[in-house]
């Protein structure tokens, strides 16, 4: 469904009137486009620890122009601030007013990310099953490093020109070049991180590997998504299949044409299963060892709504939606954990949904199924870790998508709106989120949820 108010503050007139009436002025999002996937503009690097060069020259490394003081930029792609070194709430001030003194050189589409550690004893730090040093449990070293979470979330939210910001939070004992500091580093520069706004995303472990061809990060990966029959599943497989992966779409019977063309046009394999067939592990995997011989990438993407207000819900309705949402993916996910037919570092992601972090009403039973694909995300990260592999979901916000077209218009034109980038997102960003997750340089990032919902204001 297409955004036409977008288009339409985008035009010249539009423009005007928009400003001229205090309307909303989203700005087309700058998305990944192989060979030219960075902001235009200096990246200013804030802070002198070990993370900020190591930050610094990752990014020489990728030939771009890297300054270390406010004053010597003029035209800002991107700032990055380490904190890792916050000691105290005192310690966040200098960096956070350098920021402020360049942000009105920021250019659209341009990037702010925060380098810090996650505080003792919060979600986001315990989730990454770190334990975090001594050092780290002092109420004070918890509050600095606590802060940079509230500052980073409200700076999104200021943002402006389809800019974003979001921070790596990386564990106690990671070091500051760990593949994956250096791969999330490159995911929240890209295009391919467009509507990931306002997020935190941690990296728990020194896993993974750095790579050097960031446009086929999954080049000879065997991959499953299921639900790729259309929307945000048949974006899925397209962005990993351009990506480099062997791919086998899965969906109904009742799907089975419209999988069949999709099949046809990226020349991949499909398989017409129902998930929540007791089976549905076993044939996806005998289908992915008999094709490629191994299965290295799985996405548990099909996913349904039976929307209803608590007072009207059916057993019918609560049954389907948990069936599909989290059962399917619990059985799926441990026959993979139980297989031999796995790649050396299997991956898996998981389709959670903002409606699973922050609740929706009408949706208890699709927010129940989506709030236990985050737990189980995150009691699975030990077991597949023992794999040497990973799982992670993503939790998509308002994604213009079939699914949301069912949304009656009005209350769908506000939707859109209730994020900082005020637009919907489009099936690739989810895909392109996904893509990096499942890629070598994600490898120590475990366990965790990460949103693309352009910073809902709704939750967290
Ligand atoms: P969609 O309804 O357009 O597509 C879902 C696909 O899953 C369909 O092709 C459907 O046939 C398939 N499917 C349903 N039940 C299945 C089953 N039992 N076995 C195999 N395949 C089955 O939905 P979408 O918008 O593309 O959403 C994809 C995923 O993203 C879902 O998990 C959804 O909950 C999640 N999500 C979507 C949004 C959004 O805004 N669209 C937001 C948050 C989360």
């Amino acid at each position: 469904m297409a955004d036409t108010y977008l288009d339409l503050v985008n035009s010249g007139l539009g423009k005007q009137v928009a400003s001229k009436l205090g309307l909303p002025k989203p700005t087309k999002l700058r998305r990944y486009r192989a060979g030219s996937d960075f902001p235009e503009g200096s990246v200013l690097v804030l802070g002198k620890g070990q993370v900020a060069d190591a930050a610094a020259q990752a990014m020489l490394d990728w030939n771009l122009d890297v300054r270390r003081h406010a004053q010597e930029v003029d035209r800002v792609g991107a700032v990055i601030i380490d904190y890792t070194e916050a000691k105290t709430p005192s310690d966040l001030g200098k960096a956070a007013l350098e920021l402020s003194s360049v942000l009105r050189k920021l250019r659209s589409g341009g990037r702010v990310i925060t380098l810090s550690r996650p505080a003792a004893g919060i979600g986001i730090g315990a989730a990454s099953g770190t334990p975090a040093d001594t050092a780290a449990q002092e109420p004070a070293v918890a509050a600095a490093r606590q802060g940079v979470v509230g500052l980073l979330r409200s700076a999104a939210q200021e943002m402006r020109g389809g800019t974003t910001a979001n921070g790596i939070l990386i564990a106690d004992g990671v070091a500051a070049d760990a593949p994956s500091v250096v791969g999330a580093l490159r995911f929240f520069l890209s295009g391919r991180s467009a509507f990931v706004d306002g997020q935190l995303l941690t990296v728990t472990d020194e896993r993974g590997e750095s790579t050097e061809n960031w446009d086929q990060p999954v080049a000879g990966k065997v991959a499953v998504v299921t639900g790729a029959a259309r929307g945000i599943g048949a974006q899925i497989a397209r962005t990993l299949a351009q990506a480099g992966a062997r791919v086998i779409v899965v969906d109904v019977p009742a799907a089975g044409e419209a999988l069949t063309k999709l099949a046809n046009e990226l020349h991949i394999s499909a398989l017409q299963l129902d998930v929540t067939d007791p089976k549905a592990g076993e044939k996806i995997l005998n289908l992915a060892s008999e094709r490629y011989g191994k299965l290295d990438l799985l996405v548990h993407n099909a996913g349904i709504t039976r929307d209803k207000m608590l007072a009207n819900m059916d057993q019918a309705k609560w049954d389907s939606v948990i069936a599909v949402n989290i059962e399917s993916q619990l059985r799926i996910t441990q026959a993979v954990l139980d297989s031999d037919k796995l790649g050396e570092h299997p991956r898996i992601v998981c389709l959670a949904s903002t409606s699973g972090v922050a609740g929706n009403r009408g949706q208890t039973n699709y927010a129940a199924s989506k709030a236990g694909v985050i737990g189980a995300v995150a009691a699975t990260a030990s077991l597949i870790a023992e794999k040497g592999g990973t799982i992670n979901a993503v939790a998509p916000g308002f994604i213009e998508s079939e699914m949301t077209a069912k949304i009656p218009a009005a209350r769908r034109q506000i939707s859109r709106r209730l994020n900082s980038l005020q637009q919907g997102g489009l099936p690739e960003d989810v895909a392109q989120t996904i893509t990096f997750l499942l890629s070598d340089a994600a490898g120590g990032i475990n366990g965790q949820t990460l949103r693309v919902c352009g910073q809902n204001l709704v939750g967290a």
